[in-house]
């Protein structure tokens, strides 16, 4: 989770510049996982966090419930800026990008609603750190598979050790929703397509952990494929965007590597890049010109 937060941090660096501002005081947030690192939050302690959140800083933080999803729940739309302003058009005029981050899209997958919950808790409270977005707002799907996250257990993930309570893969319909993008059989899906349209985010992010492959390294990263992307954008990625990240997760002592595939079960028939095609995220960005980041933290096995 903490790699989360760095990863999640580094590209807010990396994505923006600097600025001070000097919001109000607030009540420090805390979360179960920094009294216990085997817990995670449930989906309401999640979004009361949100809530509280809001409460305490409604000039720079806002959330919105948006649509509906196939538990009849609706998305939440967190918003951190730091100039206060809150409508997609009027930030996109003012020249300040927009990096959108999605947690809980396999609820089994928890680190990133509690690692972004850190993320925002650093940003409103440390008013040093706040120079990171005078050019960027963040805006955060705090859990997209709220089905998902409300199906509540430890034995679905049986390869997984930990944490002791996680939510399901699949949505109330059973949907692997990281295969919905662009087919839009879930609510879920079409709720996505309306909030990603209505912010046209520059980056994308969707945290997940990997549970398929033993990664010796604890941060692994699929990024958009360049060739999608327009060519200065996609060189952009190739050539600056992506050394620093690598570069600067490295100076932090958490190296990453790219996320890859094997034509068969195992890394001895070789290995090849992520094709992330439309219905994954990545890849769904990439149709819109968005750089998508999919960090896949490594699940400790058993
Ligand atoms: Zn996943």
């Amino acid at each position: 989770m903490k790699k989360i937060s760095l990863l999640l941090a580094t590209l807010c660096v990396v994505a923006c510049n600097r600025h001070i501002n000097h919001p109000p005081k607030m009540a420090h947030f805390s979360i179960p996982f920094e009294t216990n690192d085997n817990k995670t939050l449930t989906y309401h302690e999640a979004i009361a966090c949100y809530e509280k959140m809001a409460a305490a800083y409604p000039n720079m933080f806002h959330l919105s419930k948006v649509g509906s999803t196939d538990s009849g729940e609706p998305l939440h739309v967190a918003v951190l800026n730091t100039s206060g302003e809150f409508d997609p058009e009027k930030i996109r005029q003012s020249g300040k990008r927009i990096l959108l981050i999605n947690n809980g899209i396999h609820p089994g997958e928890p680190e990133g609603i509690d690692a972004t919950i850190l993320l925002l808790r650093d940003y409103l409270e440390k008013t040093a750190l706040q120079k990171a977005l005078e050019h960027l707002v963040l805006v955060i799907i705090p859990v997209y598979n709220v089905d998902g996250c409300l199906n509540r257990g430890p034995y679905s993930r049986a390869n997984q050790d930990g944490p002791e309570s996680y939510g399901f893969r699949g949505n109330a319909r059973n949907y692997d929703l990281n295969r919905d993008f662009i087919k839009c059989d879930s609510r879920n899906a079409r709720t996505f397509n309306q909030i990603f349209t209505t912010w046209l985010p520059d980056i994308f992010v969707d945290n997940h952990t990997s549970n398929g492959a033993d990664y010796q390294y604890t941060m692994t990263l699929i990024a958009t494929q360049h060739n999608k992307l327009e060519a200065p954008l996609g060189q952009f990625l190739q050539e600056t965007m992506l050394p620093e990240l690598y570069a600067d997760m490295e100076g932090r002592k958490w190296e990453m590597i790219p996320y890859v595939d094997s034509p068969k079960e195992t890394p001895d028939s070789g290995i090849v890049g992520f094709c992330d095609y439309g219905r994954y995220s990545t890849g769904y960005a990439a149709l819109w010109n968005t750089i998508g980041f999919m960090p896949e933290t490594h699940a400790q096995a058993i």
